[in-house]
């Protein structure tokens, strides 16, 4: 598996969206995605040399099925705490439905769900923007919704990286503006471009595609700036 920047990884052929592992105080996962996919999780940690329990933290950017479906099998495995946006916890705990689109989209994600059967997990601590996660010499929450109703950031301004979720599309390595199919707000999602642009970061860690390992912010900003004109 690649590693990124020290102590942080991309798992392998990682199925449904990009699960990273950062080995800082034990392991933290950013995302899980689909069903099946904690057998490369394991893959990889093997290969770093820990077992699914060294699993501390599981941290959830947004309550999309791509992101959440190994959440219960992880939790169960590992006994890890979860850590999910405060506005998204009512749909990976199960009290909402999972995010509903409208349209065609709307179909194929309820045709989705329904497929890969999601098992609710309870959140153990729910996040806010501002809040710090004690990894990375302090993971700060940072709230970019549009994508979905709660979406969430990590920014380590002392590793100079952002874990931006599906704020912005990586397309053969190049940024690009969200699709509106796959945007539940896009003034929402524009403005939480916008915010990201005002971040300092040299890597951006997305929820799909390739990460951006140099002048990240320098080019969040130019999105930003073409999507104005
Ligand atoms: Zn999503």
């Amino acid at each position: 598996m690649a590693e990124l920047v020290p102590g942080i990884h991309l798992v392998d052929n990682s199925i449904g969206c990009n699960t990273y592992i950062i080995i800082d105080s034990g392991i933290t996962l950013v995302d899980t995605g689909l069903r099946g996919n904690e057998k490369n999780i394991y893959g990889c940690l093997q290969k770093l040399g820990y077992t699914p329990k060294d699993i501390r933290r599981i941290i959830i950017t947004h309550a999309h099925i791509d992101h959440i479906n190994c959440l219960y099998r992880l939790k169960s495995d590992s006994g890890a705490q979860v850590f999910a946006g405060a506005a998204e916890a009512d749909m990976i705990e199960g009290r909402k439905p999972l995010h509903a689109a409208g349209g065609l989209f709307g179909i194929f994600s309820g045709i989705m769900r329904i497929y890969y059967r999601y098992r609710p997990v309870n959140v153990d601590v729910k996040l806010r923007e501002g809040d710090n996660i004690d990894v990375l010499d302090g993971l700060k929450v940072i709230t970019l919704s549009g994508h979905s109703e709660g979406n969430l950031g990590l920014y380590s301004p002392q590793h100079s990286l952002v874990f931006s979720s599906d704020t912005i599309r990586v397309l053969d390595g190049r940024l690009a503006a969200p699709n509106p199919k796959f945007t539940a707000d896009m003034a929402e999602a524009i403005d939480a471009i916008k915010r990201l642009s005002g971040l300092s970061f040299d890597i951006m860690l997305p929820g799909h595609g390739k990460p951006i390992l140099s002048g990240a912010s320098e080019k969040v900003r130019e999105l930003y700036h073409e999507m104005k004109h």
